[in-house]
């Protein structure tokens, strides 16, 4: 076949492609200089004979028939029967996927099939139902997915468009829209986040308790990723001697409420997020109230009375907390996750004496470490939401800001908290005095 001019490459450009294709930038021996002239290749597409009779390339009618040989094709009935125990793929494009898809179907464009398949569907042995619009994109999916290893993939005769007329189920899947799409990109391309997990995001709700130094930062993060709404618990006004940590606000602020302050800085960054102020002081009568709407609370308060309190809350509401806490130039970082990992109250038994455990304001803190702290908490909080990796559930991470180490110890949880041990009794909501200690269901019987 006709094979157009090959472009010659300067000995650099020859030794920067042979580094790309390598992958690395170490050794290149081995390499053929051939593969690199053929993908530097200026002509039409093509190159490489496909093996068609004597050297003719195969029609798409005969390609199509010898992959329809090698796979298996199921019929709508058939399919249908399998909802709910195989994944369906959809390997349409994203402007057909749109119009209407099989619900709780997994998305992956033809043309991206052999690159997202591993990281969107890493186990190969669970059985997958693939389809397009009329059958042969799927077939031609089924059989690259055979070679890739996924051996239990069928193909829906008729694709989607014969599955709708014969009047079954589909819906019209949840998208973003144009201009989520160009802002959320950099997640989109990440096969773990991707348009379900960026979805995921947008319907999130995370509470901050704080819009101070651990609170800020976390928030701008997280109002970026596109977190869909986050709540801000802060009854503080702006104060000049805030801004050499707390990055959410600035000298137009000075005197404002902070959450209100916060409110303008995240919804600047992104109209996604509705932001839900409360401004108030979090104590026992309204705790539930405030927490128990929300997926995720990021803690970033700085007293011990507080934390007791939004621990034993979130127990009963079962809420995830992120905790972060820091001093002068020490951070740390857990998750508190209700009744699978420790609680604060397995972790901190009694709040230290008032002594041992000087605030910010009397302790000071350099400016740049909440910033990592309330970071590494959006992380995890993220990572809480799309269900990603390991979370810190079970673990304290501590960074040493002057060694520069993070180190991590592992936190068990306590059979005999009286929070969350197996003996502990109802938990009881009340304000806590400077002794943090749980209130019993009912004060013991005088004898
Ligand atoms: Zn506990």
């Amino acid at each position: 076949m006709a094979v157009g001019p090959l472009v010659p490459l300067s000995s650099a450009e020859e030794q920067a492609a042979l580094r790309w294709l390598a992958g690395v930038a170490g050794s290149v021996t081995g390499m053929p200089t051939e593969l690199v002239r053929f993908y530097c290749h200026a002509g039409p597409a093509g190159g490489g004979n496909f093996g068609g009779e004597e050297g003719r390339m195969p029609s798409f009618r005969e390609l199509l028939a010898k992959a329809k040989a090698e796979i298996v094709e199921v019929d709508g009935p058939e399919a249908e029967a399998r909802l709910g125990g195989a994944t369906f793929l959809d390997v349409r494009e994203p402007d057909e996927f749109q119009q209407g898809t099989i619900p709780g179907a997994v998305h992956i464009a033809r043309g991206n099939l052999e690159v997202q398949i591993e990281g969107r569907l890493p186990d190969k042995d669970v059985p997958l139902v693939v389809y397009c619009a009329g059958g042969a994109r799927s077939a031609l999916a089924v059989k690259t997915l055979a070679e890739l290893g996924y051996l239990d993939a069928v193909s829906l005769a008729g694709g989607f468009n014969r599955w709708k007329d014969e009047g079954r189920p589909w819906v019209t899947p949840r998208t973003l829209t144009p201009d989520q799409r160009n802002r959320y990109q950099r997640h989109l391309l990440l096969p773990e986040v991707g348009d379900a997990g960026q979805q995921k995001l947008l319907d999130a709700k995370v509470l901050l308790l704080g819009a101070g130094g651990l609170g800020s930062p976390a928030a701008l993060y997280l109002a970026a990723a596109g977190v869909g709404t986050l709540g801000i618990v802060d009854m503080d006004v702006v104060d000049a001697s805030n801004l050499q940590r707390q990055v959410l606000h600035n000298m137009d602020r000075i005197g404002d409420r902070k959450v209100e302050s916060a409110k303008k800085t995240l919804s600047l960054l992104n109209p996604d997020v509705k932001v839900i102020t409360h401004d108030l002081r979090l104590g026992a009568a309204n705790v539930m109230d405030v927490i128990s709407d929300y997926d995720v609370v990021v803690d970033g308060t700085d007293n011990f009375p507080t934390r007791y309190l939004l621990n034993d809350a979130a127990l009963l509401a079962k809420v995830p907390v992120v905790h972060g806490s820091i001093f002068r130039f020490e951070g740390q970082v857990t998750v508190f996750a209700p009744y699978e990992g420790p609680c604060y109250r397995c972790f901190v038994p009694e709040p230290p004496p008032a002594e041992l455990a000087p605030s910010c304001a009397e302790a000071g803190v350099l400016g740049v470490l909440p910033g990592i702290v309330g970071s590494l908490q959006a992380m995890e909080a993220i990572k809480i939401i799309l269900g990603l990796g390991e979370t810190l559930a079970g673990r304290l991470l501590a960074y040493d800001a002057l060694e520069t180490t993070f180190r991590t110890f592992r936190v068990h949880r306590d059979p005999a908290c009286p929070a969350c041990g197996a003996d502990a009794g109802e938990i009881v909501i009340a304000e806590y005095d400077e002794l943090c200690m749980p209130h019993p269901k009912e004060a013991p019987a005088a004898v």
